[in-house]
């Protein structure tokens, strides 16, 4: 499986469904990610997992980013997860 980063965030470990973490916890790095193996509508396509501080960082700088985009053929407008700078992809409908 490839596991696709949409998001590096620091949060609590412990902390649960509670409102307030527990004493004592400190915060670490949280990775959300998706799983190229599951479809689109399968709930464990998004996924998270404890990484540490420098794991993070590497992530942070491969992270993908939610864009809007349009093709000039078929005027089809859809969403889709790239890096930073990519401006154009290859169209779902035309390709
Ligand atoms: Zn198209």
């Amino acid at each position: 499986m490839t596991k696709h980063t949409i998001g590096v965030y620091k949060a609590y470990k412990n902390s649960g469904n509670l409102r307030f973490h527990r004493k004592g916890t400190k915060k670490s790095w949280k990775h959300y990610f998706i799983d190229d193996d599951y479809e689109r509508d399968d709930p464990e396509f998004f996924q998270t997992e404890w990484v540490n501080p420098i794991h993070a960082m590497i992530l942070k700088k491969k992270q993908l980013y939610k864009r809007q985009f349009q093709c000039h053929e078929c005027e089809r407008i859809w969403e889709a997860y790239v890096p930073k700078n990519a401006t154009e992809i290859e169209c779902p409908e035309c390709d």
